[in-house]
């Protein structure tokens, strides 16, 4: 793959972060991040499935459009334009949760408090989770059976992903850059729920938008490469960069 030229890398979760904030916000913000696209990689790091985020992009075409994509919470990575896989990331991702789809709807299929999310992602299991009734016992038997799992919420909904061990947006998003060849220090990573944890644990300079879900808030009190604004949505992002000096 191809060294790249840009002198910024924004990696930024999509809902409530890169999406959030009011219209006119986000009109300005992503006009703004038009006028700075030759030397800014905007790469989008989801939970979201590839085919909705095709489809928003089709019926939102004033959404900036990214040049990579890492969706499913980190397991699936794509070129931005062609939805291609990054295959030698992609083939990694597939080889740790190795067709395990049955194996962890079996696992799971009686246990309380968890309701399948209607989406088939390939490379994990998601369900939606009732807060007060969800055991931990149940996060034991995933971690048993040598998943990792991850628990956010967005609005009112409360979302439970059985994953590949070892494998969330941090490492699919470190080991992108490693395949691109990019300087880790002119990355800046975004995001507003607990699935974007992995991706201020790597390390690199981070920012939490200010409609961040307060349990990320507890989790990045003694983070020091992650930047709390107090803007939501796209307005903490531009905020975030500014602080960054990378505005
Ligand atoms: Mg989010």
């Amino acid at each position: 793959m191809m060294k790249s030229n840009h002198s910024l890398l924004l990696a930024t979760d999509l809902d409530g972060t890169f999406l959030g904030g009011s219209q006119q916000q986000r009109t300005e913000f992503y006009q703004y991040i038009e006028t700075q696209r030759h030397r800014l990689l905007l790469v989008y790091v989801t939970g979201r499935e590839l085919d909705w985020i095709s489809n928003f992009l089709d019926k939102n075409p004033h959404v900036p459009k990214p040049e990579y994509i890492i969706g499913d919470v980190g397991t699936t990575i794509v070129h931005g334009e062609t939805f291609e896989p990054i295959y030698t990331i992609q083939n990694w991702i597939e080889k740790q949760w190795d067709n395990a789809n049955e194996k962890v709807k079996q696992l799971l299929a009686n246990e309380p408090g968890i309701e399948l999310q209607p989406v088939n992602p390939d490379y994990r299991v998601s369900y939606y989770y009732d807060p007060e009734k969800l055991q931990s016992s149940t996060i034991q038997k995933v971690i048993d059976a040598g998943f990792d799992c991850i628990i956010s919420c967005h609005d009112i909904y409360f979302y439970f992903d059985v994953m590949p061990k070892g494998v969330s947006k941090g490492p699919t998003l470190l080991k992108f850059l490693k395949e691109i060849n990019f300087n880790g220090d002119n990355t800046i990573t975004c995001g507003d729920t607990l699935n974007d944890l992995s991706l201020f644990e790597t390390g690199l300079k981070g920012i939490a938008v200010g409609n961040s879900e307060p349990k990320l808030v507890d989790k990045i009190q003694t983070m020091e490469n992650v930047y709390y604004s107090l803007h939501p949505g796209v307005m903490g992002i531009w905020d975030g960069l500014k602080v960054y000096g990378k505005d």
